[in-house]
């Protein structure tokens, strides 16, 4: 999505040789003009599929999942990675690892937003070692509803989350692909099956 990318171009900062930093326009302040796009985006690729619902997760996944759900038209549920007073009762949990906190979470889902006749679409802000999304797809699986799909926004296709989902059979479709952050450049792919995703 050559939009996303040349955003991401000016306004991403590289941190390390494995984070990208894109506070100005998804992980802090966020645009709502490149979301409505992203949304656009998400729903065209997945566009047929009959999704009736959409599963991401707190709180950067939030933006493009909600613009998402605006364009197919389907509620947006987002799991929720702290405890809450009122989320109690009948959960779906799954563990997660986070790749820049570090740390495992739990996370939950109430069962009254997930059930065995829903087509999910997951989609997250980043794809890394690819612990969200499986830990979202856990959450689907648990309550017995299918994943249509996975819907990225920035994949770094040099960490091993990619592969691992599309090895699991999943449609993982990301709108950014990143080759490397070495030497603090930013490098998009640009074999063919990158440059398809990324034009398309
Ligand atoms: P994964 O679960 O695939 O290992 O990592 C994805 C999650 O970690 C995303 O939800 C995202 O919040 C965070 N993440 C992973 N890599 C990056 C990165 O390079 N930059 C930022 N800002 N977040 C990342």
């Amino acid at each position: 999505m050559e939009q996303l990318i040349e955003k991401i171009k000016n306004e991403g900062s590289v941190l390390s040789s494995s984070v990208l930093k894109v506070d100005t326009f998804l992980n802090h302040q966020i645009d709502p003009q490149l979301m409505l796009a992203i949304g656009k985006e998400f729903a065209k690729r997945f566009d047929g599929c009959g999704i009736t619902r959409i599963l991401t997760i707190e709180s950067s996944g939030i933006a493009p999942a909600v613009m998402a759900g605006m364009h197919l038209n389907v509620p947006v549920v987002f799991a929720r990675k702290r405890k809450s007073l009122t989320l109690v009762n009948d959960l779906l949990t799954a563990s997660v690892y986070s790749f820049t906190k570090q740390e495992t979470s739990e996370i939950s889902v109430s069962n009254k937003y997930l059930s065995e006749n829903d087509k999910v679409l997951i989609i997250d802000d980043f794809l890394a070692n690819g612990q969200a999304a499986i830990g979202l797809a856990e959450i689907v699986c648990q309550a017995k509803a299918s994943v249509s799909g996975i819907g990225i926004v920035i994949e770094k296709g040099f960490q091993e989350g990619g592969s691992i989902l599309r090895e699991r059979g999943y449609r993982v479709e990301s709108l950014a692909i990143i080759n490397s952050l070495e030497n603090g450049i930013i490098q998009f792919d640009q074999s063919p099956v990158g440059k398809a995703e990324i034009t398309r």
